[in-house]
């Protein structure tokens, strides 16, 4: 638990809308949620969802942390997983996150677009530019950082290499 919080406290790759858009909550987590003053749209199965990036995240903390939905408190990415079952030391985890940040950074050289914007729109056709290399370096960008994400952060369901137009997390 206190590898978990040295890990997740300093992540927030689940709240930031690095690994998802949107958050599907329970009908049982909706009021609350909206008291807090979460923007919920009703969903599937008297369920509603908020968009990411969570406004409830500052930093890479969550601000209602003991009030946080049971989809939130539920998620355990991979890496944690991993971390928590003596798979992987601390140091190993929190490197696979400098990692993503070291990529988004990577990225942003090349467009000034957030990773989340360019993925979004890599998603619906692919990127496309007048400058061939630039555009085809961009597009393996968001690709290398899709699977580095898949593989370590995002559970099977969730990836988008498995469902690319479903970039969601729900319980
Ligand atoms: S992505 Fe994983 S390591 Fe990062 S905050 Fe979420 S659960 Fe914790
Ligand atoms: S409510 Fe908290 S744990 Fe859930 S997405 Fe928002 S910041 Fe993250």
């Amino acid at each position: 638990m206190v590898l978990a919080a040295g890990l997740c406290a300093n992540c927030g790759l689940c709240c930031d809308g690095s690994l998802f858009g949107t958050v599907e909550i329970v009908e049982e987590d909706a009021d609350r949620l909206h008291d807090l003053g979460v923007v919920l749209t009703p969903c599937e199965d008297d369920n509603y969802d908020f968009d990411q990036p969570c406004p409830m995240l500052k930093g890479t903390r969550c601000t209602i942390y003991a009030q946080r939905p049971e989809t939130c408190s539920d998620f355990r990415c991979p890496t944690l997983r991993e971390l928590d079952a003596g798979e992987i030391a601390l140091d190993v985890a929190q490197a696979r996150v400098a990692t993503v940040r070291a990529m988004f950074a990577d990225l942003a050289k090349h467009d000034p677009r957030s990773y989340q914007q360019l993925r979004a729109q890599w998603a619906d056709d692919r990127l496309a530019g007048a400058d061939a290399m630039a555009t085809a370096l961009l597009n393996l960008g968001i690709e290398s950082i899709n699977r580095y994400l898949d593989r370590h952060f995002r559970r099977g369901e969730e990836r988008v290499y498995a469902d690319p137009d479903d970039l969601k997390i729900s319980s």
